[in-house]
């Protein structure tokens, strides 16, 4: 199927591994040039230098933090006249909800809310003016069924849900199309840290671990970065145009729910 974006312009936030690469290179794929971000430079180089190679599309790099004013700003200036941005960055860490504070919620909440919102926030006005444009927000499973043990993921991306849920609809007869794709369980650094926290916190190996978390997908498995990009990919396509405020669940059945 030809997604119909080829040419088009993509800024995909902290994409130099796991769930932004795979987005960044199904889109990349479908011909889209890319503004692509990280906090590590050397990383993030070596995986624009792959997608050019692979795919023949521009690629410009801005290695800075997505979660801070000042990062947020660079890549404003530099993404500017994208057609389509899918933002994200790295989830809160694991804990119990006496562990905590304030602050801790206002990190999360400057993370995993907030910083999507900044972001569409300036560039969504631009793409109302050209009459088309995608947004992308990755969140989380944790949205529809929480994860006791990420109680700040779950607070700061349900907090996002509600604002995309009504300024999808306020943009949507303006040709642009806002949604979140909400992983559950893929095989990147983040599960690892979070195979690593179960292994831990019971006493087990890293394979017990993996084990046990394997055993909670009907799938049997955990998904990849492939399979999620190419889930972006079709939603910030032109087919997807009739797609409004939606939460998209990529899990492998591991939330029981019938719709
Ligand atoms: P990952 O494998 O840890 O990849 C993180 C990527 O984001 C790296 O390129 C990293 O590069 C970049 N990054 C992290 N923090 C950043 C920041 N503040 N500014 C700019 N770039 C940043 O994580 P992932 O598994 O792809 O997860 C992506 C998002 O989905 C996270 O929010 C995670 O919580 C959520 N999620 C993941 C899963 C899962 O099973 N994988 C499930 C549910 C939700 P640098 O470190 O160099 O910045």
């Amino acid at each position: 199927m030809d997604l119909g974006i080829s040419g088009k312009k993509a800024l995909v936030c902290a994409s130099s591994k796991g769930l932004g690469r795979g987005c960044a290179e199904a889109l990349a794929a479908e011909g889209v040039n890319l503004v692509m971000n990280a906090r590590g430079a050397e990383a993030l180089e070596v995986a624009a230098a792959e997608i050019v190679e692979k795919f023949g599309v521009s690629v410009e790099t801005i290695a800075c933090d997505v979660t801070t004013k000042e990062g947020q700003d660079a890549l404003i200036a530099t993404a500017s006249d994208v057609d389509i941005l899918v933002t994200n960055a790295g989830g809160p860490p694991p804990g119990v909800w006496s562990d905590w504070d304030r602050d801790d919620f206002i990190k999360a909440l400057d993370a995993n809310m907030l910083t999507p919102i900044a972001l569409m926030t300036a560039l969504v006005p631009q793409m109302i003016d050209k009459g088309w444009g995608r947004v992308v927000n990755i969140t989380s499973q944790s949205v529809k069924a929480p994860i006791p043990a990420l109680g700040l993921s779950n607070a700061a991306r349900t907090g996002l849900t509600g604002y995309v849920a009504g300024t999808a609809r306020q943009v949507a007869g303006k040709g642009v199309n806002i949604n979140n794709l909400m992983p559950g369980i893929h095989a990147t650094d983040r599960a690892v840290s979070l195979d690593t926290n179960l292994s831990k916190q019971q006493g087990i190996s890293m394979e017990e671990a993996f084990e046990q978390r394997t055993k909670t997908i009907p799938a049997g498995r955990y998904g990849t970065s492939a399979e999620f990009g190419a889930m972006c990919a079709f939603m910030c396509s032109d087919h997807a145009g009739f797609m409004v405020g939606q939460n998209v669940l990529l899990d492998g059945g591991a939330t029981n729910a019938t719709i």
